[in-house]
């Protein structure tokens, strides 16, 4: 066995910068995929976690320059799901025994949206109780705003840091979006008693594979319980995606590079939480799996109705556009049996990580 995936597997953190780089450039990947996979088994067993997720609306403040549904793509048809909507959706997934859920939008600062999540919060802990896990994925907020919302029931954040090197951040995004500001929206959800989750797109223009392993290290920096991260793809819509096209030979460098970066972040990381994201299904269809087996352990099935999916593009391709909730209920339950794992139905999956360190909380 390669001595580094060795030393690796002993503890966390237990690699330089450069053996985290080394690690990334392995073209063969067998041995590094099975290591982080047998991790995994190690800290959570057999099992994968189920979040559904709801995504209520595509309205956005910001702007940011991959993104579909970016405030200046006039080609998007802009919807708001109804709070009645969204506690049915919620209910639906309870009632199927996903463990927990997600609520994800477009950025929205306003006294008006963060009174609609308080409610929809309050109305879904009143029938999931606390066994039912709510995170949150709503961008930057104010820290008051994510106090409000963790009083009203949500436990779990996730926002993306998207880069962890400023100087990429930055050119990803429009001057007035700020690398600092959500770094500490990142310090301040851990403060407030989130399980905070982030993660960043992988395979970017510019991007190097000493800025992976940079985004690693800042996972470790932060703490973090739960790592949320793909292959970037491009949306023709979008300022960076325009006249990118997504070839057999672009989609599998993509594809190779994400499973890489799930099996060394599990290989670092150990205890959390990884999720294998959507993206991962978009370039293979095979591809979640696939995340699962190099170190993965969190699947998040899309439980909003049918109708508005098409609208919620953050980049194209994007599986699973006409399939019902029920359908990919039972599609994934069918390919996670396939690998040999079962889903945790019913469980709400918290992080080893946060559990190590808060026994008692909820
Ligand atoms: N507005 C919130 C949540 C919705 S966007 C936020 O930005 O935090 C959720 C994630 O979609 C982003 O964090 C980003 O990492 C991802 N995303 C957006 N456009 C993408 C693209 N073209 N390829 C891959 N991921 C993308
Ligand atoms: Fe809005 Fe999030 Fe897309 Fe940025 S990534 S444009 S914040 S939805």
């Amino acid at each position: 066995m390669n001595p580094l995936i060795e030393k690796a597997a002993l503890k966390p953190y237990n690699l330089t910068h450069g053996e985290i780089v080394s690690l990334l450039s392995l073209e063969d990947t067998d041995e590094l995929f099975s290591a982080a996979y047998q991790l995994k088994c190690r800290y959570v067993g057999k099992t994968v976690s189920m979040r559904g997720i709801i995504e209520m609306g595509n309205v956005c403040a910001k702007n940011c320059y991959y993104c579909g549904i970016r405030r200046g793509n006039p080609n998007v048809k802009r919807y708001q799901l109804s709070e009645d909507d969204v506690v049915r959706m919620a209910r639906w997934s309870f009632e199927q025994d996903y463990g927990s859920l997600v609520l994800q939008s477009g950025e929205l600062e306003s006294e008006r949206n963060t009174e609609y999540i308080e409610r929809i919060l309050k109305r879904i802990r009143e029938f999931g109780g606390d066994a039912f896990g709510i995170t949150l994925s709503l961008g930057e907020q104010t820290e008051e705003v994510y106090r409000r919302w963790r009083e009203a029931g949500a436990h779990r954040y996730l926002l993306r840091i998207e880069s962890s090197v400023p100087e990429l951040y930055a050119k990803l995004h429009p001057a007035d979006h700020s690398f600092e500001r959500r770094a500490e929206c990142l310090r301040v959800l851990k403060r407030l008693g989130y399980q905070t989750g982030s993660g960043v797109m992988i395979g970017l223009p510019g991007q190097t594979l000493d800025d992976l392993a940079h985004d690693i290290e800042f996972y470790h920096a932060l703490d973090l319980d739960m790592i949320g991260m793909g292959p970037y793809l491009p949306h023709a819509d979008t300022p960076m995606g325009r006249g990118l096209e997504l070839t057999d030979a672009y989609a599998a460098a993509q594809l190779k590079l994400g499973l890489k970066m799930i099996a060394v972040t599990r290989l670092y990381l150990h205890d959390v939480n990884i999720a294998a994201t959507t993206a991962l299904q978009a370039l293979d269809d095979r591809g979640r799996e696939q995340g699962i087996l190099s170190g993965a352990n969190v699947l998040m099935p899309n439980v909003t109705d049918t109708e508005y999916r098409r609208n919620y593009q953050l980049y194209e391709n994007k599986p699973c556009l006409d399939e019902n909730s029920a359908k990919c209920r039972n599609c994934l339950n069918w390919r996670v049996l396939a690998i040999g794992e079962t889903i945790n139905w019913g469980q709400r999956g918290d992080p080893p990580h946060y559990n190590a360190k808060n026994p008692r909380k909820a």
